[in-house]
């Protein structure tokens, strides 16, 4: 939070009970988001806040939301769409803490992959304010579980990662339900075009504001990277850990396997250590979430997904173990610390191929990752021993050794060896575990030296704008670099091809595939390749050697009320007529130009490019690299 706050709470036209829990909470003043956008939301006007990670959005629009609900109504008056059950989860604890003092208050969190019926008897029951995902809203205004008849306000949060996990259909779907008259909050740290068309759409006369702060979420973290050999990095983990002085610490790696394995090496070495994925359930990552924030845990070693939004303020540290494939996953992970105005620290593990991301975060950030390197062998040694000797002078002192004392006197006599070689003796047996004197490694203990691989990685640092899937407006000039780099995100990735058994009949559209295989498998959206839509069925590509887990996950998706049953088919089996179809935007309409959507076609992946100049199985083949 930065410190340009302008007058309190109460002056900001907030009634006095909110007011009085943010003072039990530790809210001195108004973050400027807040500061700017609660005056507005008050007045039932439209906004569009533009703010990064972390500038306290989610009290801009809750505090005016609970000073405007009439507990005397039991329907809901405000719906806030978040684009993971995680946020949802954490949007809805934050009310529940602002409504501290608003007794009979009730909000209910509604995201899938829990019981429908628990969330269909609070519904019941009656909620002012409903927080969700996209997709279970949808499904709970379709069974007309959901009333939205009172509904004053609708606030769609993070819209641009809505929009990059493929819900914009399904926000847009769900606007269309809602009452002429309500009031829209639509937040956003970027603004793709495709969130500019909703603007445009659905909210009326917005107040615009912009809280210029693009780096001020990662001002107060120390950033730092180490270059490391690839085969290494655990052995270099263990060294950054073994001098960083850390209270809580989230570590990011690429795959799921990966936050298990490290969490056993960790646990291993004598770190309180949990995996935090999409495959660990709901309850249990609330729990791991919880043990962090108690202290339980120290480390949480996690996935991007699975970790979006964790707000621990205990996380001193932010270990990048595996580089983030784009600047914004960068960002959004060093966001777990530094919460709440506390300093934090991220460390960046880079092997010498990934200089190039590298430089691209920091083009991006506008701010230097600073080369640091590991702690030597020497250095090491250093601080065991000086640690070791503290331990001893400390036991000497405190310690009642009277017994101790008579046995090593009767190993010494017995021996017949000096004082001085029984103490080796036993120091020698206290470490065995963690050696006092740390053997020289030539890989750690000198700095390794980055390739350099000019030219294309030039090309690959243009990442800058995300979620360009489904926005086709500046689609021409951006087309080249669109294209290359949706393949980019490919080649790296070896697909297989499944079948999925629902298909254009059911009403579905290759938003609702890529919505719910990355909520559901926890998979970044452009992890999932291509989409072929069949009237019965449909062919999706994702990266292959799917773990069983993930397996088992996807074939117990419902979309659009069915059951995916996926199963791997022949990569032959992708049907090359309708790959052509589709990318080029939503069905063959879009190569009149009357496809207005375009939406949840994988625009980014096969964007940009004039489809014309395209044959499908080069194209099909180009994703296979
Ligand atoms: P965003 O949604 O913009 O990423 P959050 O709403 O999650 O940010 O807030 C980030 C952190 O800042 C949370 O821990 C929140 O409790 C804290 N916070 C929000 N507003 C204030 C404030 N006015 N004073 C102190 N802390 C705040
Ligand atoms: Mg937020």
């Amino acid at each position: 939070m930065s410190n340009d706050f302008s007058g309190d709470f109460a002056s900001l036209g907030l009634p006095e009970n909110l007011c009085e829990s943010l003072k039990a909470i530790g809210y001195e003043l108004p973050s400027p988001i807040q500061a700017q956008s609660i005056p507005v939301l008050l007045t039932g006007r439209d906004l569009l806040g533009l703010a990064q990670t972390g500038t306290g959005k989610t009290a801009a629009f809750a505090l005016p939301i609970l000073a405007n609900i009439d507990l005397n109504i039991n329907k809901p008056q405000a719906l806030i769409l978040a684009p993971t059950r995680e946020l949802a989860i954490q949007v809805a604890e934050a009310f529940q803490s602002y409504a501290k003092n608003t007794p009979g208050f009730h909000i209910a969190p509604i995201y899938g992959g829990q019981d429908m019926r628990a969330q269909l008897r609070q519904l019941q029951r009656g909620v002012h304010v409903v927080v969700g995902t996209p997709g279970r809203v949808m499904d709970h205004l379709r069974r007309n579980s959901l009333d939205l008849s009172r509904l004053k306000t609708v606030v769609l949060d993070e819209a641009d990662e809505m929009l990059r996990m493929g819900f914009i259909d399904d926000v847009e779907w769900i606007l269309e339900h809602t009452p002429a008259n309500r009031q829209v909050a639509l937040f956003s740290a970027t603004m793709p075009a495709a969130i500019k068309k909703i603007t445009t759409n659905y909210l009326n006369d917005p107040e615009r504001i912009q809280i210029e702060s693009k780096t001020k979420t990662v001002d107060r973290i120390e950033q730092n990277y180490v270059m490391v050999s690839p085969s290494r990095k655990i052995d270099a983990l263990t060294r950054i850990l073994e001098v960083e002085d850390f209270d809580g610490l989230i570590m990011f790696v690429r795959t799921k396997t990966a936050t298990v394995d490290l969490a056993q090496r960790l646990e291993a070495r004598g770190y309180a250590s949990a995996a935090l994925n999409g495959d660990i359930n709901q309850k249990q990552r609330e729990i791991t979430i919880e043990q962090l924030k108690k202290g339980k845990i120290d480390i949480v070693i996690a996935t991007d997904v699975a970790a979006r939004g964790i707000d621990v303020p205990r996380i001193t540290h932010v270990v990048n173990y595996d580089i983030p494939y784009d600047n914004e996953a960068y960002v959004h992970r060093i966001g777990r610390t530094g919460r709440a105005g506390r300093s934090g620290k991220a460390i960046l593990l880079v092997t010498p191929r990934e200089k190039h991301l590298l430089r691209s975060i920091e083009r991006s950030t506008g701010q230097a990752i600073t080369e640091t390197r590991l702690p030597t062998s020497e250095e090491l040694t250093t601080r065991r021993v000086s640690q070791f000797r503290e331990s001893i002078l400390e036991t000497l002192d405190a310690q009642d050794l009277g017994e101790f004392k008579d046995l090593v006197a009767e190993v010494q006599s017995e021996a017949n060896v000096s004082a001085d070689e029984v103490a080796a003796a036993l120091a020698y047996l206290a470490q065995s575990d963690k050696p006092l004197f740390v053997a020289k490694d030539k890989m750690l203990d000198e700095p390794l030296v980055a390739e350099r691989r000019e030219g294309r990685d030039g090309r690959r640092d243009e990442r800058g704008d995300r979620g360009s899937r489904g926005d086709r407006g500046d689609r021409g000039d951006r087309g080249d670099r669109g294209e290359r780099r949706g393949s980019n995100s490919f080649n790296s990735i070896p697909m297989d091809c499944y079948r999925v058994e629902v298909g254009r009949n059911d009403g579905l559209r290759p938003g609702d595939l890529v919505g719910a295989i990355a909520n559901e498998a926890n998979m970044r959206s452009n992890n999932i390749g291509q989409i072929a839509i069949n009237d019965t069925h449909s062919f999706v590509q994702l990266p292959q050697n799917l773990s069983s887990e993930v397996n088992q996950i996807l074939k117990r998706i419902y979309v659009r009320n069915k059951p995916l049953n996926l199963h791997k088919v022949d990569s032959s089996d992708f049907p090359a007529k309708q790959r052509r179809e589709r990318s080029g935007g939503g069905g063959g309409k879009s190569d009149r130009g009357s496809n207005s959507g375009g939406r949840g076609d994988r625009g980014s992946n096969g964007g940009g490019r004039s489809e014309r100049n395209f044959k499908p199985r080069e194209r099909f083949q180009a994703r296979e690299h």
